[in-house]
C-alpha cells in the first residue's frame, strides 16, 4: 500500500527523538499482522481505520458499544485552533473557587485517592506559562494533522455525521479576558495557527445573529472562520459500520479483564469468553486505560475530567434564536454546536473520580446558560442529559506510542482530555506511522516511549 501524502511525524509531540518522514517510512519493507485495539471511542475507531488502511488485520474490543464513552455526547467541536490546555498559569488564582464553589464550571473534590493527588500535583506543576506555551505548540501541530486526516476520512468514507464548517466564536466577558485572548491569538499566529481575529460585541452579533441579545453583556470575542463541528456519537456509529463492512472484527459488550504476558510481549487479552491473541495491542480505552495499564504494572498519568451535555431539538431552518456558528461562552465554560436540527450544549470539568452519575443541578445549569445566551430559543422536548469522562493528562498532551517500561507490543493512544474528538484522526495516523516503523522486518527501531511510569 502506498501513501500519497508526506506528513512529518512531529518528534516534539512524541516528546523526544527525530523521526523519519512518512515518505521515507513507506520505503521500508513492512509486514503488518493482527492488531487488537481496546476501545471503540473516536480514538480507537480512528486507530482501527488507520491501521486497516496500512494492511493490518484489525480487531476492536469494547466493554460497551461504539461511542458509549466520552466520544458519544461531547461538545462536538473540531477545535483545531482552540487547543490551549487547561493547565494554565491562571489556574492558581482560581484554586480557592475550584475547591469551594458548588456552581463553578470547574470543580475539584479532593478524595482519598493517591492517583488523584499525584495527577493534581503534576497538573499544578504544569500551570506555568512556558509549559502551556510548549503544550499549545505541540497540540496545534497535532490538530493541524488531525484536520487533514479527518478530511481524508470524511471524503473516503463519505461521512456526514452532521458535520459543519461554520466557524467558531469564543465570547469573553470582560476586558481582562479579551486582553489574554489577544495574547493567545498572537501566540497562535506566531506558531502558524489558522486565521483568527478579535471582534467587537457588535461584530459577534453580525457573525451570529442569534447573539444579538447577549452581545451587550460581553467585552468581545475571537472569531475563527475555519473551525468545524461534528456529532461524535454519529461518527462512532457510522465508522463502526464502515469498518465492519471493510473486514474489521468487533467484540462488543466484552470488557478486557487482563493480559497474558510472556517475556517482554503481550500475547493475548483476557475476556470473559476467552483469550484473543494479536501481534500488536493498542490501548485506546479512554479513562479505562488506567486500570488496564495497571494490570501490566504501568501507571498512566490520566485522570477523568467529568463533563455534561444536553442536546436540544431545534425546529425549522433557520430556527428562531438558535446559533449556526459554534459558540463558546468562556465565562461559563460552555460550548454550543449546531448539529443539523439539534443544538449540542456541553461544559463543566469536575475532578471527582470515575463517577458517572448525572447531577441534575449541572443539567439545570446548562439549560439556564442556554436560555441566558440564546433567550429566543425554546427549551422543550427531550434534552438528552449526558455525562462523560475526559481522559486527561496533566499537560493536556495525549500519550501516543509505546508505554515506557511496558511490553514491546503495547501501544498507547489515550489521554486526549478535552480535545479527543479534534485530535483523534491525527493521533491515529501518528500511531500507525510508529507501528509501521517498528514492524518493519529486522527493524531495530524502537520509538521513544510515551510518558508513563512503572
Ligand atoms: C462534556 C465533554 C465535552 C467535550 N467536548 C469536546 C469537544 O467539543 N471537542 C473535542 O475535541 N473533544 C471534546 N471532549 C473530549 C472527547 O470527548 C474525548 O477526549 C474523547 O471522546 C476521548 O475518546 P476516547 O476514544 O479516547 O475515549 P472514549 O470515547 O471514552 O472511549 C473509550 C472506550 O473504551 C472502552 N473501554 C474502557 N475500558 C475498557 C475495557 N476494560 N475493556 C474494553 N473496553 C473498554 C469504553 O467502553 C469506551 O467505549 C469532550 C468531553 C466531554 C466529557
Amino acid at each position: 500500500m502506498s501513501f500519497g501524502y508526506d506528513t512529518e511525524v512531529d518528534s516534539h509531540a512524541l516528546g523526544r527523538r527525530v523521526q523519519p518522514t512518512l515518505r521515507s517510512m513507506t520505503q521500508i519493507r513492512f509486514s503488518p499482522g493482527h492488531a487488537l485495539v481496546i476501545g471503540a471511542g473516536v480514538v480507537g475507531l480512528g486507530t482501527a481505520w488507520s491501521l486497516l488502511r496500512d494492511g493490518w488485520r484489525v480487531t476492536v474490543v469494547d466493554a460497551g458499544r461504539p461511542g458509549d464513552g466520552a466520544s458519544g455526547g461531547n461538545g462536538a467541536q473540531l477545535s483545531y485552533s482552540y487547543v490551549q490546555p487547561l493547565a494554565d498559569p491562571g489556574v492558581w488564582a482560581q484554586l480557592p473557587k475550584l475547591l469551594l464553589s458548588t456552581d463553578s464550571p470547574l470543580r475539584l473534590r479532593p478524595q482519598l485517592d493517591p492517583h488523584q493527588w499525584s495527577w493534581l500535583v503534576s497538573f499544578m506543576v504544569a500551570c506555568r506559562a512556558s509549559v502551556s506555551r510548549e503544550s499549545t505548540r505541540q497540540l496545534l501541530a497535532l490538530a493541524a494533522h488531525s484536520r487533514d486526516m479527518f478530511e481524508r476520512l470524511r471524503q473516503e468514507e463519505r461521512l456526514d455525521c452532521d458535520f459543519t464548517a461554520s466557524g467558531k466564536l469564543v465570547l469573553y466577558p470582560d476586558a481582562a479576558g479579551l486582553a489574554s485572548a489577544r495574547r493567545q491569538v498572537a501566540l497562535q499566529a506566531s506558531l502558524g495557527g489558522a486565521e483568527q481575529r478579535l471582534v467587537t460585541p457588535a461584530e459577534c452579533a453580525d457573525i451570529e445573529p442569534a447573539l444579538t441579545h447577549y452581545a451587550a453583556r460581553i467585552a468581545g470575542g475571537v472569531h475563527t472562520p475555519s473551525e468545524c463541528a461534528v456529532d461524535g456519537g454519529q461518527l462512532c456509529a457510522t465508522l463502526h459500520q464502515r469498518l465492519k463492512a471493510s473486514g474489521v472484527s468487533f467484540l462488543l459488550d466484552q470488557a478486557v479483564l487482563g493480559w497474558r504476558r510472556e517475556g517482554g510481549r503481550v500475547q493475548a487479552v483476557k475476556l470473559t469468553t476467552g483469550e484473543v491473541q494479536a501481534d500488536a495491542f493498542v490501548l485506546a480505552a479512554g479513562t479505562g486505560s488506567v486500570s488496564l495499564a495497571q494490570g501490566l504494572g504501568l501507571r498512566l498519568p490520566v485522570y477523568p475530567l467529568k463533563g455534561y451535555s444536553i442536546t436540544l431539538p431545534v425546529e425549522g431552518t433557520p430556527a428562531p434564536g438558535a446559533p449556526r456558528v459554534s459558540v463558546t461562552d468562556l465565562a461559563r465554560k460552555v460550548v454550543f454546536a449546531r448539529l443539523g436540527n439539534r443544538l449540542r450544549v456541553a461544559g463543566m470539568a469536575e475532578l471527582v473520580g470515575e463517577n458517572r452519575q448525572i447531577d441534575p443541578a449541572r443539567i439545570d445549569s446548562l439549560k439556564a446558560t442556554t436560555h441566558d445566551v440564546f433567550p429566543q430559543m425554546t427549551l422543550s422536548g427531550d434534552l438528552q442529559p449526558w455525562t462523560g469522562l475526559r481522559p486527561a493528562t496533566p499537560r493536556g498532551l495525549p500519550l501516543i506510542g509505546l508505554a515506557d517500561g511496558g511490553p514491546d507490543n503495547l501501544w498507547l493512544n489515550t489521554g486526549h482530555g478535552a480535545l479527543g474528538l479534534t485530535l483523534a484522526m491525527g493521533s491515529a495516523d501518528r500511531l500507525r506511522a510508529l507501528l509501521r516503523m517498528a514492524s518493519a522486518p529486522a527493524s531495530r527501531y524502537r520509538p521513544a516511549p510515551a510518558a508513563c511510569s512503572v
